[in-house]
């Protein structure tokens, strides 16, 4: 397995598809004026194919595929099935926002995907078409069903905590977690990029201990579960009378930089070595030039090259990218 400066083991690729999106959330995209990638800068699902295949040969384990939306990628089928056949991949999954899983699911599943993560960010309908915009909650809920009836499961549910948005509504969230066995997992804004999206993560920002409180208040306490990953991002905890877990993911309060063990890929083919740093390095060049022994040779420069973390306390700005572009 790969180790980056700092002895991180590096083993966790997450691969964006695409940039864009079906939803305009107000944290991720701003409602008009985004620029996407013209389709023909857009890795090929040959070539994605060929990284993943580098990755796995250098030690990775971990697949996830994820966007801007990745379900809008019309060869995302295609792309599933050429990732799942790998041999020594331990994981495969994929962070969508729902709407057009009751279409793919079935068909996700038969190409050897094992889970999804679902985006939802309130059980409120009027609450979930202000914050995440253009979607419909009966949409994402009707996505979230036919992942579970099609075995894409743990079903792992993703809400993003927002001020005078949604921070009203964990309580709804974590209260699912009583009679289904999912993970419900919150998330701490993320301020990236200089525009609209960035300053909404900023003032809209709710710590997770606030988010905690919040729940233990109105659902009881909290009783923490043993880590069983260390480089799972999530702090995980369970009701008292609950089957499923519910998790805080606080990249702001509680940077969980020491154990990350992620690497990114854009769409546009750059490794993006630290969600929150500037740093990539050109891999399509090379994939084009030299196949997979030279995007191989790329993967462990940028395994070296990984910031040792963020730097949001000291006021450090992410300039060249927005989370739609990364895919979080
Ligand atoms: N479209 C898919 C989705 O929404 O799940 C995949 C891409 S989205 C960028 C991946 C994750 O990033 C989502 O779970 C979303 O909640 C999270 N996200 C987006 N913008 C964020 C921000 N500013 N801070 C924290 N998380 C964010
Ligand atoms: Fe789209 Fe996901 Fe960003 Fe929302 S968080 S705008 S669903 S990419």
């Amino acid at each position: 397995m790969p180790r980056d400066r700092f002895g991180r083991e590096i083993d966790y690729l997450r691969i964006s598809l695409i940039d864009h999106c079906n939803l305009r959330c107000v944290y991720c995209m701003p409602l008009t004026g985004a620029t996407f990638l013209p389709s023909a800068d857009l890795l090929a699902a040959n070539e994605i194919e060929i990284v993943a295949r580098a990755a796995v040969a250098v030690g990775f384990r971990r697949i996830r595929l994820t966007g801007g939306e990745p379900t809008l990628r019309a060869d995302l089928i295609e792309i599933v099935e050429r990732i799942a056949r790998i041999p020594a991949l331990a994981d495969l999954a994929l962070t969508t926002n729902g709407i057009l899983l009751p279409r793919l699911a079935p068909a996700l599943v038969a190409a050897g995907l094992r889970r999804v993560n679902v985006h939802c960010d309130t059980l409120d309908p009027e609450r979930l078409a202000r914050v995440m915009r253009l979607g419909s909650f009966a949409e994402i809920w009707a996505g979230i069903l036919a992942a579970e009836e099609a075995g894409l499961t743990p079903i792992k549910l993703n809400a993003v905590v927002v001020r005078g948005y949604n921070d009203a509504d964990v309580v709804a969230l974590a209260a699912l977690t009583r009679a289904r066995d999912w993970h419900v997992r919150f998330i701490e804004l993320m301020p990236l990029g200089v525009g609209e999206p960035a300053e909404v993560s900023r003032q809209k920002y709710v710590p997770s201990a606030e988010t905690r409180a919040h729940i233990e208040t109105a659902l009881g306490p909290l009783a923490a579960l043993p880590i069983v990953d260390a480089a799972d991002e999530a702090r995980n905890y369970r009701l008292a009378d609950g089957r499923g877990t519910i998790g805080f993911i606080s990249p702001v309060s509680e940077p969980y930089c020491g154990t990350c063990n992620r690497m990114r890929l854009t769409a546009d083919g750059r490794f993006h070595l630290c969600l929150l740093n500037d740093d990539e390095l050109d891999v399509r060049a090379a994939l084009r030039r030299g196949g997979e022994a030279a995007v191989a040779e790329v993967l462990l420069a940028a395994v070296l090259a990984k910031p040792v973390g963020h730097r949001l306390s000291a006021g450090h700005t992410i300039e060249h990218r927005e989370m739609f572009q990364l895919g979080g």
